[in-house]
């Protein structure tokens, strides 16, 4: 069967027409994965006997006549949502060798459906960074151009699905980590509104910010996936009490008078021109389907990087107080117990994770815990409440998805804030808790890269971005990686 770029759609349909079997069109994945994966470095842990049990357990459902939307289809889930079992490494040599004993909520769910795993994406170490350079084991690389990078820190889940090395993958989202790396590697990636999906089982990073979400071809997939993943968990406290509505509802239905804002603070000089360009295209696309535009001001957005690194760091530094190198993961030497912990903390993460921690230790330390952590709680209702005047006067909010197209392996490396401003476009929709998808809105003149742009909704209104992403990609056809 024909695999490259194929939706999940479409693999519903052959597996019900029996055009082909669950083991099947697992086996045709893996093939790809061993063809392919060691130019791309997007898998971190391949699970081939599992993913071929997986798929005669969800033969046998198919066959009963019993199978629900992904049923026998096989995904790939980035390496920090525990399963049971299977090593998860969250790209750290903390975690080389920790199986977890439970299945993450998300997992649990996918179970249910009777899913098939491929295996465990790479991410940068802990979900810390964006362009999947920090990871221990496996350095992803952009299928458009392998001396670029994939983005990050979902930069395997992303970069896999881009290959057609999974049809889609599982992500998480702190900062932007499901929106930017979908941008770079030409996909689209969703990140839900915070307690939509449940954080059970998700290694934290940062617990006000983290959410799970879908990488996919494209928007309908995205909410397929969504309905499977979603809903209230009894396990996570910060899960929400909402209803949960059928994603795939308003897909296909006009943009016709949905207000779109466009902030102008996202398309100021610091944007990529070209990146600037395409995205305001796609605006004018939509408009012609009968949206109406609006322009806008968010000047807090000035704000949102010293904002989100101080309350990403600092709820770092005290979720990874856990690996001590006595409870689980990596155990290093030392005679005393202070001498064990430094030493197992020291060589267990890397430069970029062991930075973070400094910086949250030190803003929530007695005496710089008003001058910083404060003033960043204080940033974030300011910035809350700047998207919420937005939305006064509109549904949605288009913006670029990062201010570059992919940049070069090494780019960043010795400038880490740098690195951080590039997150400058994605931190403030998990400031604020809300959902954003980021699809696919052009390609650079020269080389073909992906150009992301990014639709953000209200509170637990997928639905409406979904929608309207949906609308802009039925006219836009994507451009698949020759690796
Ligand atoms: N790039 C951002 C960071 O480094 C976002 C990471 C994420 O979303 N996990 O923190």
């Amino acid at each position: 069967m024909e695999l490259t770029r194929t939706t999940l759609r479409a693999l519903r349909k052959a597996l019900d027409s029996k055009e082909i079997s669950a083991p099947e069109l697992a086996s045709e994945y893996l093939g790809r994965i061993g063809e392919q994966d060691g130019k791309l470095l997007s898998y971190i842990t391949v699970t081939k006997d599992k993913a071929m049990r997986d798929a005669e357990n969800a033969q046998k459902i198919i066959d009963s006549g019993k199978a629900t939307a992904l049923t026998g289809i096989p995904l790939a889930v980035k390496d920090n949502i525990c399963i049971d079992g299977v090593r998860t490494t969250c790209a750290s040599k903390m975690l080389e060798n920790f199986i977890p004993p439970y299945n993450a909520t998300v997992i649990e769910k996918l179970n249910a459906e009777g899913y098939v795993l491929l295996g465990r994406t790479s991410m940068d170490e802990f979900a810390m960074g964006g362009s999947n350079q920090t990871s221990a084991f496996a350095k992803t690389k952009n299928p458009y151009d392998l001396t670029r990078v994939p983005g990050g820190s979902s930069g395997g889940s992303a970069a896999a699905v881009s290959a057609s090395l999974a049809p889609a993958a599982l992500g998480s989202d702190t900062g932007g980590s499901i929106r930017q790396p979908s941008s770079f590697c030409g996909v689209t990636g969703i990140k839900p509104t915070y307690g939509r999906v449940s954080r059970y089982g998700l290694v934290a990073f940062a617990s006000s910010l983290d959410q799970i979400g879908p990488i996919c071809n494209d928007a309908r997939d995205c909410a397929i996936l969504l309905n499977a993943i979603c809903g209230h968990d009894r396990h996570d406290a910060t899960s929400a009490r909402v209803d949960t509505p059928d994603f795939t509802e308003k897909l296909g239905q006009p943009v016709k008078g949905m207000r779109i804002a466009m902030p102008k603070e996202f398309f100021s000089d610091d944007i990529d021109g070209e990146v600037r360009t395409a995205v305001e295209n796609a605006a004018k696309e939509l408009e012609k389907q009968g949206a109406v535009l609006v322009q806008c001001s968010m000047p807090g957005l000035k704000y949102a990087i010293p904002a989100y690194y101080l309350i990403a760091c600092a709820e770092a530094a005290s979720n990874l107080s856990r690996f001590d190198g006595i409870k689980y993961g990596f155990r290093g030497e030392g005679r005393t117990f202070e001498e064990l912990i430094r030493d197992s903390r020291s060589r267990g993460f890397g430069e970029e994770v062991k930075r973070r921690i400094l910086l949250g230790n030190y803003a929530l330390s007695s005496g710089y815990y008003d001058a910083y952590y404060k003033k960043a709680l204080a940033l974030k209702q300011e910035i809350i409440k700047e998207y919420n005047d937005i939305f006064e006067l509109a549904d949605v909010i288009l913006t670029p998805t990062a201010p570059t197209p992919a940049y070069k392996i090494g780019a960043q490396d010795n400038d880490p804030v740098k690195m951080y401003m590039a997150d400058i476009c994605t931190v403030t929709v998990n400031i604020a808790k809300l959902p954003g998808i980021s699809t696919t809105c052009g390609y650079t003149a020269d080389g073909g890269l992906p150009i992301g742009m990014s639709i953000i909704g209200k509170r637990f209104d997928e639905q409406t971005i979904l929608q309207c992403a949906d609308a802009y990609e039925q006219g836009f056809k994507p451009v698949a990686p020759t690796l």
